[in-house]
């Protein structure tokens, strides 16, 4: 290193400091990485907390505390290579955005845009809702459904293993279409030596004996949308003449969580106002019901609608979720897996060391298809004119897009450029940000303050099962999230 390099000031980059099983860790917010802090890194961001100092100042003042030059030395490059020190005028490299034709991984095929529920909060029939239906097919067709599985094969080379989540309205409405897809997709895949990963979400009402066998057998992953025990659940997912839903798939719940024996089913629960209590939920999906994991997401919707949670609720909301990760905390210490799949989505995020440029892969590894072969960014933009992405039979139209995710990239968001959540948040769910603000590009910022209270928690049951059961973390370095 120059003289002059020695003497110019150095002062701290952007971390984020959290504690875990005794241990102090740091968040590297420029590499979305964990790094343990010892007595000399904490020697260190003491003396640089008090102002600027020079390189050779720093060395010589951890000498003056006992450690030898040459681990002086030693310690601060390692702390510049990972930019826990950084040069007085250190200006932040832009985060490279994954290129534009990134591979995609998986494609969400909206079988049909019918449903046989009216929940009040649905995102596709409710009052917020972005889709512009009108005139187009209710159901895919066969000739549809195979071009977007060779879609999906042509525009994923180099991947071995693609997935198909299968999506609705409701996704089992169009079962005879499904079960074809299934046959086609896996032939055209073995063809190219290659395979195809299955799942669906389904709100569980025309479960029966003959569908759940054919998804047991066929390894299909799914997820019920589900919000709890009855007095919660029928509050909103109701049929259209207001009836409750509880009681027609609680026993159709059972069986194929008796039945399904290939994969783990997951409930996945939204969560709106009066229906907050989180614990409880938790536990009747879990132990009542036999859900394998639970999710839980605040409703997506304007801040004016009654079923709208509002802070304080949000507020009620974190407070279970930090009791049910407490309780995931004490299941990982003993090597037992938990079933809050909030906490294990996290830690898979950050034990990859996941740096996002853009919130998820919504038009980039992943993307919606609708009944009539519109390509949209995700499966909630299916079936909306104005986040079409092309067609089917068309392709993709690359300029929408880049448009689309140039908006989308966190570099574009103004507030989260000193955000140290944002190696995960990203600015958040681009169909939320278009409700709430107008914009897929905006960031999500009614919940700054919830996402980053929420990352430190997981960052602090990270930092102590890494001291006391590190091997528990190695199940998540495959695990993967789909919102
Ligand atoms: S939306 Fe908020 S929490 Fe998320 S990265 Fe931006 S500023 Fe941070
Ligand atoms: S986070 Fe939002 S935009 Fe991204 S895939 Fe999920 S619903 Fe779509």
């Amino acid at each position: 290193m120059s003289a002059a390099a020695l003497s110019a000031p150095c002062t701290l980059g952007e971390f984020h400091l959290f504690e875990g099983g005794g241990r102090q860790f740091l968040y590297l917010v420029p590499a979305g990485a964990i790094f343990e802090v010892d007595s000399a890194v904490e020697a260190v961001i003491g003396l640089l907390r008090e102002g600027p100092a020079g390189y050779d100042e720093l060395v010589a003042r951890l000498v003056a505390a006992g450690h030898s030059a040459g681990d002086a030395t030693e310690l601060l490059e390692e702390l510049r290579r990972v930019r826990v020190i950084v040069g007085e005028n250190h200006v932040r490299e832009p985060l490279d955005a994954p290129p534009a034709d990134f591979p995609l991984q998986s494609l969400v095929m909206n079988l049909t845009n019918q449903c046989n529920l009216s929940c009040t909060y649905c995102y596709e029939f409710g009052e917020d809702k972005v889709a512009t239906p009108e005139g187009k097919k209710k159901f895919m067709d066969l000739d549809t459904a195979k071009a977007s599985v060779d879609f999906l094969l042509s525009q994923s080379s180099g991947r071995n293993t693609v997935h198909i989540t299968f999506f609705g309205g409701e996704t089992l409405m169009n079962f005879p279409l499904l079960k074809q897809v299934v046959t086609y997709a896996n032939e055209r895949a073995a063809e190219q030596g290659r395979a195809i990963d299955f799942s669906l979400t389904t709100n569980a009402t025309l479960l029966t004996e003959t569908i759940i066998e054919f998804l047991s057998e066929n390894r299909i992953g799914v997820t019920v949308s589900m919000d709890g025990p009855p007095d919660l659940h029928d509050k909103l997912r109701v049929f259209a003449n207001g009836t409750g839903s509880y009681a027609i798939i609680a026993p159709r719940v059972k069986a194929l969580i008796q039945n399904h024996r290939t994969r783990p089913i997951t409930a996945r629960v939204t969560l709106t106002n009066g229906v907050t209590d989180v614990v409880r939920i938790y536990r009747h999906l879990k132990h009542d019901l036999g859900f394998h994991e639970v999710g839980f997401a605040p409703v997506t919707t304007s801040p004016d609608r009654l079923y709208a949670i509002g802070e304080s609720g949000m507020d009620g909301v974190l407070d279970d979720f930090h009791k049910l990760a407490d309780e995931y905390l004490e299941y990982a210490l003993r090597g037992e897996m938990h079933g809050f799949s909030n906490v294990s989505d996290t830690l898979a995020e950050l034990i990859q060391g996941v740096n996002k440029s853009h919130p998820c892969g919504a038009a980039l590894g992943l993307m919606g298809v609708g009944p009539s072969g519109d390509i949209a960014p995700c499966h909630r933009f299916v079936d909306s004119d104005q986040h079409s992405l092309g067609n089917i039979a068309t392709g993709v139209d690359r300029e929408k897009q880049a448009d689309f995710l140039n908006r989308g990239h966190v570099g574009n968001k103004y507030d989260c450029q000193t955000c140290w959540a944002r190696p995960l948040c990203a600015g958040g769910c681009h169909h939320e940000a278009f409700v709430r603000y107008g914009d897929t590009g905006h960031a999500n910022l009614h919940y700054c303050d919830w996402i980053r209270d929420w990352t430190d928690k997981c960052l602090r049951i990270y930092g102590t099962i890494s001291a006391n059961n590190p091997e528990f973390l190695e199940q998540f370095a495959e695990r993967k999230a789909l919102n």
